[in-house]
């Protein structure tokens, strides 16, 4: 297995302290909003406190006359001597710690949610510069839906985790602790019995943490598997309605939509257990307390092995202390369910950005300049996998520059995957491949794919207008280049005649235009960019005869002077090459001009008979090579 070939899950799953490296590597340029967060946090919940205490302290002191008024941290010089002016007094601090209760609330809100989004953004961005910087062979590997759900949901999760629910987490610590001390400031003895549910709601939550971890890993993993399903459905509905197979795929989607449900009803009835748990827990809590403190005011003396003074003020503080923790601790149970569900997530990115782009520049790669054209493919053997089939054997020729050579064969001959060695979107298992002497392993990526134009069988057009897809990778073309390109490519025509000419937008991948006229903008787009070195992967494979011969005029014209591949399964195309070389199997067969290679009478000659219409003339061995490849076609396409 090569190292492209890894999985973002597999990977992740070695990942340490996910969310530790979350903080660390993508919240630290923005952790002075984490810090307001925090800061906010805690003078929010610590202003919540307030009023139930001076309540409390108010109820014993103005109302009942049974203690003085005083509350901690406040100076005694503060409090008004009489007891209406303790009432109006009581008010003030309670709308005070109302009002900055708000604030806080406002801006701890605010400063986690921008830190959230932001780090959400930069792991966004990050991890799709990383993964476009992978090699084919990941993209091979990988299904779009699956790494599309990496890029979103996985980072949303992230998001969800990091507002709200690590706001709610820091609340919670800051209301245990703060609760606590109250309670023990008013009665230490009764502070046990109503915070003796802390320790078993915290041995519930490690249980409950433990046991859904798994869950949520298999939870992102199935997103991946129905995204992918959705996104191929989507990207293939011509082929499912042409071939009327809806309810085969209505049956795909509810498979692994119904895996997913599955998954996800496992966590859930996990959490159908722990949150009312969490609930029961602190109503417990809740009536343990009113039972011995409400025995302890009624009997007016320390039930059991209490001791001590106890008011009706202080289970009003008790009663309404114990209340304020129901909420935020059931909601414990949300942040650990995000809390699991974000780190599933990180793990899946940390992964993905584990894997190293294995095609990058040596560290003492050159730039490739000027280039010349000169080309040579110098015993050349590659295979799609480390361990897998040969599908070059010993691919060795040369391209003076200027040259054009023409690649010919059957299909799953290997002559695109001659083409694709060149810009090193895969590299060679064996041999080399040099431009202009160098091998393009000692050149700088950028530079040798600077030099390369490539227009593939699959013409693919960006959702945009027709002159941004022109001037795709030539950005500062000026207008006149575009239409001079465009001229050059037989594209002027039909664009001027498109309802909005040169701003017409040509629709997702290019579905608003025929086959034909992708490829023209394509070739266009090749033309702008002017590189020396040309790949035409049947280019021209799309366009009726009519437009070829036009085309062909003018690639006759943009091949002239530089070093051109061209695959053509039309050897029309490829007649006026200076080299032509049949491909078979991954091997060179045959090499020389077009009369060479009819005078040879081998494969091309064949080939050229089965075009010309002459089928009767056709070698025995060729038919029978021609019907082994189809039948073994055959055998591939059922396999898969
Ligand atoms: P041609 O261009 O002559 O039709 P290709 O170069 O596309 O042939 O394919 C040569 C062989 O390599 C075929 O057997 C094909 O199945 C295999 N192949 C092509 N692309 C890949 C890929 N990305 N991963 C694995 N095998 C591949």
């Amino acid at each position: 297995m090569s190292d492209n070939e890894v999985d973002p899950d597999e990977l992740g799953e070695s990942v340490e302290r996910p969310m530790f490296r979350l903080f660390t590597e993508y919240g630290d340029d923005h952790i002075h909003w984490f810090i307001i967060g925090l800061l906010t946090s805690i003078s929010a919940r610590f202003l919540a406190l307030v009023p139930p205490v001076v309540l409390g302290v108010a109820l014993d002191a103005v109302f009942d006359d049974k203690r003085p008024f005083s509350l901690p941290l406040l100076p005694e010089t503060w409090i008004p001597p009489t007891t209406i002016g303790q009432f109006w007094f009581s008010v003030q601090i309670m709308a005070i710690a109302m009002v900055f209760g708000a604030f806080s609330n406002f801006a701890r809100s605010s400063s986690l949610n921008l830190f959230s989004h932001r780090v959400k953004h930069e792991v966004r961005t990050e991890t799709y510069q990383w993964m476009q910087r992978l090699d084919m062979e990941f993209f091979d590997d990988h299904k779009t839906g699956e790494l599309m759900s990496i890029l979103n949901n996985d980072t949303n999760r992230l998001e969800l985790f990091l507002d709200n629910m690590m706001g709610s987490a820091i609340q919670l610590v800051v209301l245990v602790i703060g609760i606590g001390a109250i309670l023990f400031w008013r009665n230490p003895q009764l502070a046990v019995v109503t915070l003796a549910v802390i320790p078993i709601a915290a041995l519930f939550t490690w249980w409950f943490m433990r046991r859904i971890e798994a869950f949520y890993a298999d939870i992102r993993s199935s997103v991946g598997d129905l995204n992918t399903r959705l996104e191929n459905n989507l990207a293939g509905v011509e082929v499912i309605k042409t071939a009327g197979t809806e309810e085969f795929e209505d049956e795909r989607v509810r498979k692994a939509s119904y895996k997913y449900f599955k998954r996800d009803w496992k966590a859930l009835r996990m959490n159908f257990i722990y949150r009312p748990g969490l609930q029961l827990l602190t109503s417990i809590a809740f009536i343990a307390t009113f039972i011995a403190g409400g025995l302890w005011l009624l009997s007016d003396r320390p039930i059991l092995w209490f001791s001590g003074n106890f008011t009706s003020g202080d289970l009003v503080i008790f009663l309404l202390l114990t209340q304020r923790m129901v909420e935020p601790l059931t909601q414990m149970s949300e942040v650990v369910d995000r809390y699991e569900d974000a780190k599933a997530s990180s793990r899946r990115i940390f992964g993905l950005m584990s894997i190293p782009p294995a095609i990058t520049s040596s560290p003492d790669a050159v730039e490739l300049d000027s280039v010349d054209g000169r080309v040579d493919y110098e015993h050349v053997d590659f295979a799609y996998e480390d361990d897998g089939e040969r599908v070059l054997h010993d691919v060795t020729f040369t391209a003076d520059p200027g040259e054009t050579v023409g690649l010919v064969g059957p299909t799953g001959a290997g002559k695109s995957t001659i083409c694709k060695l060149l810009p090193r979107l895969y590299d060679v298992t064996g041999g080399e491949i040099r431009v202009d002497g160098t091998d393009v392993r000692d050149l700088t990526v950028e530079s040798l794919r600077e030099h390369i134009g490539y227009v593939g069988q699959d013409t693919f057009l960006f959702d945009g207008t027709v002159e941004e897809n022109i001037r795709y990778g030539a950005f500062d073309a000026e207008e006149a280049e575009i239409i001079a390109a465009a001229k050059a490519a037989e594209a002027h025509e039909f664009v001027t005649n498109l309802p909005e000419g040169y701003d017409t937008r040509v629709g997702e991948r290019g579905v608003k235009l025929s086959g034909g006229q992708r490829q023209r903008i394509s070739i266009a787009r090749t033309i702008l960019a002017d590189p020396e070195l040309l790949v035409l992967d049947e280019a021209t494979s799309a366009v009726d005869t009519e437009t070829e011969m036009l085309i062909q005029r003018s690639l006759d014209k943009l091949t002239e002077d530089r070093t051109t591949f061209i695959i053509a399964h039309r050897l029309s195309t490829v007649k006026g090459a200076d080299t032509i070389i049949s491909v078979e199997d991954g091997e060179i067969v045959e090499r020389g001009t077009h009369e060479e290679l009819l005078g040879n009478d081998g494969l091309y000659a064949d080939l050229w008979r089965v075009q010309a219409g002459e089928i009767d003339a056709l070698s025995t061995e060729f038919v029978e090579e021609a019907s082994r490849r189809a039948s073994a076609n055959q055998i591939n396409q059922g396999s898969n």
